[in-house]
């Protein structure tokens, strides 16, 4: 309880920052986000406010509220973890891709809304809160979705291949197949994505995106005598 004190307090300062274009030290904005992942913070914060929500503490509006907030705060630090991988910071953010992101945030205020009327109708039917946790897991784990967006769309800008690195759950024949091709330049992916919609964790997936944990990986070899040819044009 009380870390998540102090991790919401710094978050939230950070967060404030970032949106008047302040980024903490690369590497402690680095460090408070891998805090939050690791120790689970945006699923325990968004399950509060369901049980809250469920039990009557909150109104509709503070639900909202607070469940945006966390959503957007997730989606920007995964965007910016993937931005990192690539050796790049979140001041490298193009305006192309901060309208996309800011765009994946609002759409979520619908799901959101849906999910205060579900758990308004459990709550005056008595069924408990307990069938929501699927859906707050789901978001906790679009942290990785907003990781593997950046690293497609920032991975055109570097010369590093990626990887369609499989999750540790089982795989539908479309992400089994995309790990089996190879590391491939971003420029690849984001052709089959314009072509498909496909990339990790996306609605189109044969497996909708639903129990899907792959992620990109960057290919750790030296492309040079790989793709020098394709990259170097
Ligand atoms: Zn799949
Ligand atoms: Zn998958």
């Amino acid at each position: 309880m009380q870390t998540d004190f102090i991790l919401s307090t710094l978050a939230t300062a950070a967060d404030h920052a970032a949106k008047h274009g302040i980024y903490p030290s690369g590497d402690l904005d680095a460090w408070l986000t891998s805090a939050l992942k690791t120790s689970n913070y945006y699923a325990r914060v968004m399950w509060r406010a369901v049980k809250d929500a469920y039990n009557g503490l909150l109104t509709a509006y503070d639900f909202e509220t607070i469940m945006l907030n966390q959503i957007s705060s997730q989606f920007r630090r995964g965007y910016n973890d993937g931005l990192r991988e690539l050796g790049l910071s979140p001041s490298d953010m193009l305006p192309e891709w901060e309208a996309e992101l800011q765009d994946l945030m609002a759409q979520e205020l619908t799901y959101v809304k849906r999910l205060m009327d579900d758990i308004r109708e459990a709550a005056r039917n008595e069924e408990g809160y307990k069938q929501f946790r699927n859906r707050v897991d789901m978001w906790a784990r679009r942290f990785e979705e907003m990781k593997s967006l950046a690293m497609l769309r920032a991975g055109t800008l570097v010369d590093k291949l990626l990887t369609w690195d499989l999750g540790p759950t089982e795989h539908c024949t479309d992400c089994k197949g995309y790990a089996d091709v190879g590391p491939l330049p971003a420029s690849y992916w984001m052709e089959t994505e314009r072509k498909t919609g496909h990339r990790p964790q996306s609605r189109t997936l044969e497996c909708n995106g639903y129990n899907c944990q792959c992620s990109f990986g960057v290919y750790k070899e030296e492309i040079g005598m790989l793709f020098a040819p394709a990259l170097n044009r």
